[in-house]
């Protein structure tokens, strides 16, 4: 038996997506988007102000204290963060819609496919989300009218904090979140997985994006590697690993790669200073990043 047979359209327990469901509100078009833009939105600013509050403003001496505020840049952080969001969930609706509808194989009772499938499927969700974004952020990178037209917006903030985490254009948050969500049109996908999964990609986009850097194993795609992503731009272009980086080429170690990023723009918590060439005092007291 197919857990499509066992979740027939129309029985009303399993016949909206996550959110919704649990919320037990309906899945109308209205409802579904409010229920997604209103809870990305406050999901996000809870994240993204929690990190700027602890690092930039609470213990700024501590963790960047060569940064300065610069309100313009902080008001169009917040701006396109709220328009990325409110766009994002726009564009994911016909998705949403049809996970509501159950023409995906998203499924709610974990004895359907059994826990072995439930540890299987994380790996392929990462797998499969892995390899879609890494490629799509390389066509971004790669095809002018992509970067100029789509995500172009994002790498205004050269040296980002927390609110730039999800400053998107639309187009490009859509693109980039949308393979946590097809994922269940290709294989039977746990609910509670899905909704872990896009809850910490959201939590993950903040941390690589706050300048400090807590994780520092080579082939996760952490603070230190996004940093430099915006940085230098056309480098670490993955989502959590940096597999595909270094698979082809695009891969920029925080180890030795600093060449001329000022001092003070990463925070490590143990300081490991790359190469006798590389900036000394990651922590940073003197430079301005700007
Ligand atoms: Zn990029
Ligand atoms: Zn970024």
């Amino acid at each position: 038996m197919t857990h499509r047979s066992l979740y027939k359209r129309g029985e009303a327990d399993i016949n909206a997506p996550v959110i919704a469901h649990l919320l037990g509100l309906p899945d109308t078009p209205g409802v579904m988007f409010l229920v997604f833009a209103g809870f990305g939105l406050l999901y996000f600013f809870v994240l993204a102000s929690v990190a700027y509050y602890v690092y930039f403003k609470k213990f700024r001496g501590h963790f960047h204290s060569s940064y300065e505020l610069d309100p313009k840049e902080m008001k169009s952080a917040i701006n396109w963060s709220i328009i990325g969001v409110v766009g994002n969930a726009a564009l994911m609706l016909p998705i949403h819609m049809l996970i509501a509808n159950n023409y995906s194989k998203m499924y709610y009772d974990v004895s359907e496919h059994g826990w072995g499938w439930i540890f299987a499927q994380v790996i392929l969700l990462l797998i499969f989300t892995e390899t879609l974004i890494y490629w799509t952020h390389y066509a971004f990178h790669r095809v002018p009218w992509l970067w100029k037209y789509i995500h172009e917006r994002h790498h205004k903030y050269v040296v980002p904090t927390p609110y730039a985490s999800l400053s998107f254009n639309p187009m490009d948050s859509f693109l980039q979140a949308v393979p946590h969500h097809i994922a269940a049109f290709f294989f039977p996908l746990h609910a509670g997985v899905y909704l872990a999964s896009v809850t910490f990609v959201t939590l993950w986009a903040v941390c690589i994006h706050d300048r400090v850097s807590f994780f520092r194993w080579p082939w996760l795609n952490y603070t230190d590697h996004h940093t430099l992503h915006h940085w230098y731009s056309d480098f670490n272009l993955g989502q959590y690993f940096t597999f595909w980086d270094r698979l082809i080429g695009t891969y920029r170690s925080p180890v030795v790669d600093y060449d001329d990023v000022p001092e003070g723009i990463i925070y490590r918590p143990t300081s490991v200073v790359p190469t006798s060439t590389a900036p000394t005092a990651l922590g940073g007291r003197s430079a301005n990043p700007a």
